[in-house]
């Protein structure tokens, strides 16, 4: 399986498809990796808040696959956000993966109601683990148009994506605009709305046209709108089945279609960045 890569904005790239292993308890986690390592994925979602990146590790390592072949991504645990606690935590991020480095690390979400509403420390904290190359890219991952702004003008730095939520009852356009205007990779989380586009008329629909499953014409969606995602799934058929991407195209129209299916904020599935607090313990 070739997975076409996304040119990043600090002159690296990243496979647009991967697995995400929110939710993946740790003593599952290296079996479903590992499944996913044979089914041809080659880029793997994790964070510290998940609790799994053990598993991930276990995986990598059991793999035998050269390091420079894999994509690891993990995000900086809610509780971390102050610049000493971030290296820390990034530093024991990299024990339990066993890595000497990941290739992209995230500010998982923004917290202004949190830190005296600073994180633009813990945004010049990441630059300087990516000078280091402890991280080859960094990001952040539930930033608002605003929150992307306030980094960029106080470190003249854009993150190399942001990872958000995003399908198509709630296209996040806002966001979208913002980060194609700093030239982000917009990474879509939910991308198939947590299993929901199954129930979706309109998308079953495309379905049947194309001969594909609800979820893969919501993924095609995806990639044709240039968006990165990693589906999560625990079962080796629907890996496969995620992943069998790359031999068919939605037309202009089925495109359309998708779109149209957007509800705005009523679509949010997830917390708002701008109120969420949740800091673990
Ligand atoms: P997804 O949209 O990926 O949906 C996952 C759900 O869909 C699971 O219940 C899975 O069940 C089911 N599913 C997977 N494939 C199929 C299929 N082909 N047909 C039908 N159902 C399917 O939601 P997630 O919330 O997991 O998002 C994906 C990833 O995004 C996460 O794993 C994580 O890496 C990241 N994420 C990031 C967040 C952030 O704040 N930065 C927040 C949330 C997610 P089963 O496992 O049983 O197959």
């Amino acid at each position: 399986m070739t997975i076409p890569r996304i040119e990043l904005n600090d002159g690296t790239s990243i496979p647009q498809l991967g697995l995400g292993v929110f939710r993946v308890p740790l003593p599952e986690t290296a079996r479903v990796v590992a499944d996913a390592l044979e089914a041809g994925y080659r880029h793997i979602d994790t964070a510290q808040m998940y609790g799994n990146e053990e598993g991930v590790g276990q995986a990598i390592a059991e793999s035998g696959l050269p390091r420079d072949d894999l994509y690891v991504t993990t995000k900086l645990d809610n509780g971390f956000h102050q610049p000493d606690d971030a290296r820390r935590a990034f530093d024991d991020s990299l024990t339990r993966l066993g890595l000497d480095r990941v290739d992209l690390f995230l500010i998982h979400w923004p917290l202004p109601m949190l830190y005296d509403g600073d994180f633009v420390s813990t945004w010049q904290t990441l630059v300087e683990l990516k000078k280091e190359g402890r991280a080859t890219s960094v990001g952040v991952s539930n930033f608002q148009p605003d929150h992307l702004d306030r980094i960029v003008d106080a470190t003249g730095v854009a993150p190399a994506v942001n990872q958000v939520e995003c399908h198509p009852f709630f296209r996040n356009d806002s966001v979208r605009a913002a980060n194609q205007r700093l030239d982000v990779v917009t990474e879509a989380w939910a991308p198939i709305a947590q299993g929901r586009v199954g129930d979706d008329d309109s998308i079953g629909e495309i379905a049947s046209l194309t001969g594909r499953t609800p979820a893969q014409v919501v993924l095609r969606w995806h990639l044709q709108h240039g968006h990165v995602v990693f589906p999560k799934t625990t079962r080796p058929e629907r890996m496969r089945e995620n992943a069998a991407l790359f031999d068919f195209e939605l037309t202009d129209d089925q495109m359309r279609a998708v779109d149209a299916l957007d509800r705005g904020e009523d679509g949010r599935q997830g917390a708002h960045p701008d109120t969420f607090d949740y800091v673990p313990r």
